[in-house]
């Protein structure tokens, strides 16, 4: 079915070459035409349904009734007027007839603060041809301009008669599908063959295709179609709703922190991205682009520079942690289906692999900027950040990279991850960023690495005089660029204590941690990768009090084998230096999903077959974990532990298993087995379960997750997840007693094992053993080492006759 497009206003109509953007002057947001606006009625081209209309007015998608989709994109970056000066004369989903008013601009004031009012219409839906005819001409509204009809493989492609299969779902993810959702989603679709679609809002995604996932601006809470087409659609489309409604772990995005105090005048208030407080000289940091050649050497020759600095990128390391997260998205933008055919497009029309790759991230960015959607804004970074990369491998280093002094507060208009490295070696004190936002990975970066980061200020940090002092207070989102004497020796006061703290912290994080009244305490660290247990050592780890093998099942498409495993464990075991290992076995299912794996559908996954009880059920599967663990951990060093247990028979089902691979390796050592407590059947049978099992460890994230009923990956109920609940504490206070009753040790490696404030009462209860992120580990050792058992047992006590989890917190804080 042919659509005839008619000129939606008066003005000049204009071929897309001539807009002054190459956005859509490369035709990258699709084919289609421009016009130079005379007046501000926008009307509908033909009859239509409206897709969306921005949440800033500045834009208008359609779908035709042959099922073309048309972008209305009204000025060039009018985005950024965030809705002033347009009015929306229809809603999402409204069906408008040919020449019915959309929108309404005032042109005078859009025209004083826009970059133009020219206005691209591109059809940017694939499969369909557009004649135009009329251009380079005054039109007025309601002129023919345009032909759309479906290219023939279109209508082909509708039925080729093969395994087809879809599904609805609501998107529980708190920030949509953004970035890392969009790249975990790629990954799972790896092995499978079948084509899969993701559509919401009429729109539909590739979703191999992470630009594409992004640009489809799908929230929280969006009910979305899954559709699949090829021989293995079914199981793709089932492993993909599991993983999505699964909520891939995601948390809610931090929240915009509060100002603690109303600031004095004066201040540039933002929001907080990473806590913390810093002095030091303004430091303005430019990164320019790098000039790339426009025209390119032949198509053969920059598609080849384009294929060869992809995989340059991909092989850059593994590593591990939040950088190691991100480089891992960044790697999945890199192979995006969609962005490598816009660039090859550029690269076809003679251009250079530099510039095509520019081009096509761009025209991307621009994509997702339309959505008006703030979450997936703050992804653009990402994008530009491999355009970054791939056109410094292209054209030669990035040596517009400018470095900072040691001590300056950044300042810049939005910061990139790759930017990173350099930055936290030059050792900045803060970083302030005029755009952005508290989820953009950037942040995550500087939390993790400790600087303190002040984000979307608005441009007024633009200005700041290079080298004055100012004063970064992170915690109360602001920024003082003239911070009088006063507030500035109480600040340095302030950083000079943290400081002198954390120096003496980590002088005595190597000595055993022993309480003031001679109670041994054990701290150990929580490990999911090979490369973080010496780095933990040097944080004063006594040992790993739980290796989450986890990390080595995931983001892959089969499963490690044995050898695989062995190497890995044997890596872990190598960087303790002798000291103990507590390995886990695999722990999935529930919130930690393998698509590979044989999960059946579970209605409530987080009550289905995850832990030991998945383990049990594939007992080859853990006959080669123990095999692995055996063979990769010396038997002085190693101990097992197992998931999610509820009773003594689930221990016995695995020590039958482990005893079997000790014979038929010849180990005759015993190997300590012990079993983590994260279930409140396993709190109330602890007598019986340490009977049996050598040692008793706190799943305390599970454990409060079960006795509370509150979903530890919800963001509704994420406040009320809190294991000071004293109903969890008498579910401690019973597995210490079935610990002691039978000589075994209790140790603590969830969550709480890491919140300082808890040690005490952790410790009165009967717990001998944390196990802590390894962050936390100097401090944690400083905080226990100030205790005494009897105050311990004495707020313990205290603790359990309190009826909330706010009752316990105060207490604490000396309140209660
Ligand atoms: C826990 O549940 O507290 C725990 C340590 O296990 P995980 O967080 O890996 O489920
Ligand atoms: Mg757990």
């Amino acid at each position: 079915m042919i659509v005839h497009l008619h000129a939606p206003m008066a003005g000049w109509a204009l071929d897309l070459a001539q807009v002054p953007d190459p956005v859509f002057a490369e035709r990258m947001m699709g084919e289609g035409f421009a016009i130079d606006p005379l007046e501000g009625v926008i009307r509908a081209p033909c009859d239509a349904t409206v897709i969306a209309v921005a949440p800033t007015r500045h834009s208008v998608t359609l779908k035709l009734a042959n099922g073309a989709e048309l972008l209305i994109h009204v000025g060039l970056e009018t985005v950024a007027l965030a809705g002033d000066g347009f009015t929306a004369r229809v809603r999402d989903g409204e069906t408008v007839t040919l020449g019915q008013v959309l929108l309404e601009v005032d042109l005078d004031p859009v025209a004083a603060r826009a970059r133009s009012l020219i206005t691209p219409i591109t059809v940017t839906s694939e499969g369909f041809a557009v004649t135009l005819h009329g251009l380079d001409a005054r039109v007025k509204a309601g002129d023919p301009l345009a032909d759309i009809a479906p290219l023939a493989t279109a209508d082909v492609a509708a039925d080729l008669g093969e395994d087809t299969a879809r599904c609805t779902i609501r998107v529980p993810l708190p920030s949509g599908i953004h970035a890392r959702p969009a790249a975990r989603i790629v990954t799972a679709l790896k092995p499978f063959t079948a084509e899969v679609t993701l559509s919401a809002h009429g729109k539909t995604a590739n979703a191999r295709s992470i630009v594409a996932l992004l640009s489809a601006g799908i929230r929280h809470d969006d009910e979305i179609e899954i559709a699949g087409r090829g021989p293995d659609a079914r199981a793709a489309i089932a492993a993909l709703a599991t993983l999505i409604e699964k909520g891939m772990s995601e948390e809610a995005h931090q929240p915009v922190a509060p100002v603690a105090a109303p600031a004095p005048d004066g201040l540039i208030h933002g929001v907080r991205a990473a806590p913390g407080l810093a002095i030091g000289p303004v430091f303005q940091f430019r990164p320019t682009d790098v000039a790339v050649p426009e025209q390119g050497n032949g198509a053969p020759a920059e598609s080849g520079a384009l294929a060869a600095a992809r995989t340059q990128l991909q092989a850059a390391g593994n590593g591990h942690g939040p950088g190691a997260d991100i480089a891992a998205a960044h790697r999945a933008l890199i192979d995006d289906p969609e962005l490598l055919a816009a660039a090859q497009r550029l690269i076809a029309q003679g251009k250079s692999a530099a510039f095509a790759w520019r081009g096509a991230i761009r025209g991307h960015a621009e994509a997702i900027r339309a959505t008006g959607d703030r979450l997936l804004i703050e992804r653009i970074a990402d994008l530009k950040d491999i355009e970054r990369q791939i056109v410094a491998l292209l054209v030669g280093a990035d040596t517009a990279m400018p470095i900072p002094p040691r001590g300056a507060i950044l300042i810049t208009d939005e910061l990139l991850p790759s930017h990173f490295a350099a930055l936290t070696d030059a050792g900045v004190a803060g970083i302030c960023t005029a755009y952005g936002g508290p989820t953009a990975h950037a942040a995550i970066l500087a939390a993790s690495a400790g600087i303190p980061m002040l984000v979307a200020t608005g441009t007024a940090v633009l200005e700041l005089e290079e080298g004055n002092e100012v004063l970064l207070d992170a915690d109360r989102a602001t920024l003082d660029p003239a911070p009088q004497p006063a507030a500035r020796d109480a600040a340095a006061a302030q950083l000079r204590r943290q400081r002198d703290r954390a120096t003496a912290e980590t002088a005595a994080a190597q000595d055993e941690c022993v309480m003031a009244d001679g109670t041994r305490i054990e701290i150990f660290a929580n490990l999911a990768a090979s490369a973080d247990a010496a780095p933990a050592v040097a944080l004063g780890a006594e040992g790993c009090g739980l290796l989450r093998t986890e990390f080595l099942f995931h983001d892959r498409s089969s499963a490690p084998d044995e050898e695989e495993q062995r190497a890995a464990y044997a890596a872990v075991a190598a960087g303790l230096a002798g000291r103990p290992l507590i390995v886990r076995t695999l722990d999935i299912g529930g919130d930690k999903p393998v698509a590979y794996l044989p999960f059946p559908h579970e209605e409530n996954p987080a009550l289905g077959a995850r832990g030991i009880r998945f383990s049990l059920a594939n007992p080859g599967l853990l006959a080669i974990q123990f095999r692995a663990i055996l063979r990769g951990v010396p038997a002085g060093q190693c101990r097992i532990m197992l998931p999610m247990v509820v009773d003594a028979g689930e221990l016995a089902a695995a020590r039958a298993i482990l005893n079997r691979v000790r014979a038929d390796l010849g180990i005759d050592i015993p190997i300590p087995l012990g079993v983590m407590v994260e279930t409140p059947a396993a709190a109330l049978l602890a007598d019986s379960l340490a009977r049996d099992a050598d040692f008793l460890s706190i799943g305390s994230n599970d454990l409060t997750q079960y006795a509370l009923a509150a979903d530890r990956g919800n963001p509704a109920v994420a406040a009320m997840v809190d294991a000071l609940h004293p109903a969890v504490l008498h579910l401690i206070a019973r597995a210490a007693e079935g610990a002691k009753a039978h000589g075994r040790w209790l140790g603590v490696c969830g969550g709480i094992a890491s919140d300082l404030a808890a040690a005490p009462i952790l410790i009165g209860l009967g717990v001998t053993e944390l196990s802590a992120t390894p962050a936390t580990i100097p401090g944690l050792k400083a905080a226990v080492r100030a205790l005494d058992m009897p105050t311990c047992r004495a707020l313990a006590a205290k603790a359990l006759s309190m009826s909330t989890a706010a009752g316990v917190r105060k207490l604490l804080e000396g309140t209660g």
